[in-house]
C-alpha cells in the first residue's frame, strides 16, 4: 500500500467523457489499495477563455481579480471528479486551495506556495478511505485571505508540493503524451521517451522552453526529494496493473540514473526577443547602468554576450528579454539612456532559443563544437551562445527553428 498524488493536466479532463476517464484511473488505485490525493488543472482551454476575458473586461485589470477569475477553472473540474468518483462508489470530496488550506505569497499570478497542511488529508485518508480532489494552481494568501494563482501550468506544482506535504511516496503527472521526450514530440515525431531524467536536466529543459512541467514543480521536487512520474492520461484503464511498471519517465536523483548520456534533450523557445546595444561606453559601470533598471522593471535577463572592445572606448552588448517584455525593456533602455552612454538599440523578436542538455556534458569535451558544425553546415546563422556545466544554448533566426532542432536532435544520437 502507498500514498499517491495523481495529477491530470487539462486534456485529461476536457469533457465529461475525459473525466470518467480519469474517475476509472483513479479507482484503480484506490482498489488497489493505493491513499490517493488528485490534482486537477481546469478542462482544455477554459484558463486561456478566462485569461481573455479578464484582458476584454479591462486590459489593464488588478491581479487580484484576475485570480478570482481564473482559479475559477479548476474549481469547476474539481467538483465535477468528486462527483464523477461518487457514482462509480469511489469516497471523494473536493478542495479548493484555501479549503486545505495552500497558504502562498501575494504575488497574484505567479505566487509561490509556502505551506501546506496536509494533516486533515492524511486522517480522511485512515479514518474514511476519502480521496481529496483538489483543485490545482490555485492557493490562498495568509494575511489577505485572497485566492492566488501559481502562473501558466502551475496544477504541476501544486500536485508535487501537495506530494512533500502529504510524503507520499510517488506523484503521478498524468498527462497527453505518455512521459518526457528527448524533445517536444509534436515538433520532431522521431523524439524518443526517457526512462529516466535528473532533476537537474528536467529543470533545465522547462526552464529553457520545455512546457511539459512548471518549473518550480521541479525545483520543488528535487528539494524534497519527490518522486515524479510523467505518463498519459490516455492509456485504458482497465489495461493498467496498478503493481506493474506502466510506459511513463521518472524524474529523479541523477544516481538512480545508470547509464548517462551526454545529451538528454534538446529544449525550444521561440518567446524570446534580442537586444543589442550598439557601441556602448567601455568604462566601469556601465553594465550596472543597464541591468540595475531592468532588474527593477522585475524585467529577466537571460544569454548576456559583451565584445572585448576593439578601440577601447565602446563595445556592443548583446542579451535576451521574454518576449513579452521586449518594448518595455526598450522602453527602460531608452529613458536610462543619458546615464549608460550608447549610440543605438537594435532589437530583433524573431529569434529562436535552442538549448541541448545533458548531464553527461560535465566530463565530455567539445559537444558545443559539433553542434556549431552540423548548424553552419545548413546553413543557420547563431546570433550568440550561452553555456553552463550541463547545457549550451545558441539563438538563431525562428524560420530555423525546427530545422535546427531536427539536425541537433539527430547529431546526438537522440532519434528513434
Ligand atoms: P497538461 O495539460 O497535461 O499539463 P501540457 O500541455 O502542459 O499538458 O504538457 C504536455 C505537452 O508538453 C505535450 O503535449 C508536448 O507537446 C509538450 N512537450 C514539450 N516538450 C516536451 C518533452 N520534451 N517531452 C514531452 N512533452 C513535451
Ligand atoms: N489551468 C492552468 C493553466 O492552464 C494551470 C495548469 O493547467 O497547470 O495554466
Ligand atoms: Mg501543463
Amino acid at each position: 500500500m502507498a500514498r499517491l498524488v495523481m495529477k491530470f493536466g487539462g486534456t485529461s479532463v476536457a469533457d465529461i467523457d475525459r473525466i470518467r476517464n480519469v474517475a476509472c484511473h483513479v479507482k484503480r488505485e484506490v482498489e488497489a489499495g493505493h491513499d490517493v490525493a488528485v490534482v486537477v488543472s481546469a478542462m482544455a482551454g477554459k484558463t486561456n477563455e478566462l485569461v481573455a476575458w479578464c484582458g476584454a473586461a479591462a486590459p489593464l485589470h488588478d491581479a487580484r481579480e484576475y485570480d478570482a477569475v481564473v482559479a475559477s477553472g479548476e474549481q469547476v473540474t474539481s467538483g465535477l471528479l468528486a462527483m464523477t468518483l461518487e457514482t462509480i462508489g469511489v469516497n471523494a470530496r473536493s478542495w479548493q486551495g484555501w479549503q486545505l488550506p495552500i497558504y502562498t505569497s501575494n504575488a497574484h499570478g505567479s505566487a509561490r506556495i509556502l505551506d501546506i497542511n496536509g494533516d486533515e488529508l492524511i486522517k480522511r485518508f485512515a479514518e474514511r478511505g476519502q480521496v481529496a480532489v483538489i483543485s490545482g494552481f490555485q492557493g490562498v494568501h495568509k494575511e489577505t485571505g485572497r485566492i492566488t494563482t501559481l502562473g501558466r501550468g502551475g496544477s504541476d506544482t501544486s500536485a508535487v508540493a501537495i506530494a512533500a506535504a502529504i510524503r507520499a511516496d510517488r506523484c503521478d503527472i498524468y498527462t497527453d503524451v505518455d512521459g518526457i521526450y528527448t524533445t517536444d514530440p509534436r515538433v520532431v515525431p522521431r523524439a524518443h521517451r526517457l526512462d529516466k531524467i535528473a532533476f537537474e536536466e528536467m529543470l533545465e529543459m522547462a526552464s529553457l522552453g520545455a512546457k511539459v512541467m512548471q518549473v518550480r514543480s521541479i525545483e520543488l521536487g528535487m528539494v524534497h526529494n519527490v518522486r515524479i512520474f510523467v505518463r498519459s492520461s490516455f492509456d485504458r484503464p482497465e489495461d493498467i496493473d496498478p503493481h506493474g511498471t506502466p510506459p511513463g519517465t521518472l524524474i529523479c536523483d541523477e544516481a538512480e540514473i545508470m547509464e548517462q548520456q551526454v545529451v538528454s534533450g534538446i529544449a525550444f523557445s521561440k518567446d524570446e526577443a534580442q537586444i543589442s546595444i550598439r557601441r556602448v561606453q567601455d568604462k566601469p559601470g556601465v553594465a550596472a547602468a543597464i541591468f540595475g533598471p531592468l532588474a527593477e522593471a522585475n524585467i529577466n535577463v537571460d544569454m548576456i554576450v559583451q565584445n572585448v572592445s576593439a578601440d577601447g572606448a565602446t563595445t556592443d552588448l548583446t542579451f535576451t528579454v521574454p518576449a513579452v517584455d521586449y518594448a518595455r525593456a526598450t522602453d527602460v533602455l531608452t529613458k536610462s539612456r543619458e546615464a549608460i552612454g550608447y549610440e543605438r538599440i537594435d532589437g530583433a523578436t524573431d529569434i529562436a532559443k535552442i538549448s541541448v542538455i545533458g548531464i553527461g556534458m560535465r566530463s565530455h569535451a567539445g559537444v558545443a563544437a559539433k553542434a556549431f558544425r552540423a548548424l553552419a553546415d545548413r546553413q543557420i546563422n547563431i546570433r550568440a551562445i550561452t553555456t553552463s556545466e550541463i547545457k549550451f544554448s545558441l539563438l538563431i533566426d525562428a524560420a530555423y527553428t525546427e530545422l535546427a532542432v531536427r539536425t541537433l536532435h539527430s547529431l546526438y544520437g537522440l532519434d528513434k
